[in-house]
């Protein structure tokens, strides 16, 4: 099988939306009339952003739910994307299971593939997502303002759980094991509570990098501070049932959630709550913006707690 066979066999389908999709040098994409256009690229790498064990269904979804996660942070409603693969060789079972969790994920948010190039080489996926968002509508990292209430969507914590059993470093019996699992491999992009969130968040961002390193970047995007409530991180049952550290490491710094961490005044507590409900996406406070910059980690009795600001850093770590 060569480049176009495969092409034409995993990565084309009859166009929807767009005016133009896969098998000409350009894709033509057809944004509502006085709509802006949003665009977001992530690259997965194996042995960087996936590891060898994951089911090529499962690495299809999440290729695009990473990038999805970015339109959902910025308010903005999927449109199509193009998908650059990097692949060793022909390998059909991988093709077929890659393009089903793919495609899946893509026609259950409406957003087409339009396009892409196909190579030989080390594993690589790189997808380029294109959205459109109303005209002063779209979520910001820069506008929180002190005295905003910070939230988080759904939780936080299990990729990393999942991670460090892979590394053999926190050991899970097989029921823990496997949810913890389908997190880390499969997150859910909250692209309904982005939308749903637009004229009600001051800021927001998706946590990809960890918690705290993503709230890092709102504050300084804002110009101001926090202080947030370790305890009231919402977990699951499943990492809830770890030792507090493991809890509060894997909750404030794990990363690869992809939940939306958001701010908005205290006035519009309520349509966060509705937007909650509107999206099917549980939504809690975490805790408050203020205008002294840096970050004041506490417990839940209010006890300071001690904490690094620090963000996963691919040429730190
Ligand atoms: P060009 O040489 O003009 O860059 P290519 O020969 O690389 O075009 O690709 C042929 C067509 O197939 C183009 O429309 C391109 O967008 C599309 N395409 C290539 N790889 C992929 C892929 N992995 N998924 C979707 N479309 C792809
Ligand atoms: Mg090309």
């Amino acid at each position: 099988m060569g480049e176009f066979d495969l092409i034409a066999a995993y990565f084309t389908r009859p166009v929807i939306r767009a005016a133009l999709g896969v098998g000409d040098d350009c894709a033509l994409l057809v944004p509502t009339p006085g709509m802006q256009l949003a665009t977001s690229s992530d690259m997965l790498v194996e042995g960087r952003h996936f590891l060898s064990t994951v089911p090529p269904d499962r690495l299809g979804h999440k290729a695009l739910a990473v990038n999805l996660s970015d339109l959902a942070a910025c308010g903005a409603r999927p449109l199509g994307f193009t998908l650059a693969l990097a692949l060793p060789r022909v390998d059909e079972t991988f093709l077929a299971g890659f393009s089903r969790g793919l495609l899946a994920l893509a026609d259950t948010h409406g957003c087409e593939l339009v396009g892409g190039d196909t190579t030989q080489g080390p594993l690589n996926i790189c997808i380029t997502v294109f959205g459109e968002v109303p005209p002063g509508q779209a979520l910001l990292r820069s506008g929180a303002r002190a005295g905003d209430d910070l939230y988080v969507s759904g939780t936080v914590g299990d990729a990393r759980l999942a991670l460090e059993a892979f590394r053999g470093t926190t050991p899970l019996t097989g029921g823990i094991f496997e949810r913890v699992r389908l997190a880390m491999e499969q997150p859910a992009p909250r692209v309904g509570l982005g939308l749903a969130l637009r004229g009600v968040a001051s800021s927001a961002i998706d946590v990809s990098d960890g918690l705290l390193g993503d709230l890092g970047h709102i504050l300084r995007r804002s110009g101001v501070g926090a202080v947030v409530d370790a305890d009231a991180l919402p977990r699951s049952a499943d990492l809830a049932a770890q030792p507090i550290d493991v809890q509060r490491e894997c909750g404030l710094a794990g990363g690869d959630d992809y939940e939306l961490l958001f701010t908005a005044p205290p006035g519009q507590a309520g349509a966060v709550t509705l937007a909650a409900r509107e999206s099917g996406v549980p939504v809690t406070r975490i805790g408050r913006i203020e205008a002294t910059p840096g970050l004041r980690l506490v417990d839940g009795r209010g006890a300071a707690l001690p904490h690094t600001f620090g963000s996963f850093d691919h040429f730190k770590s």
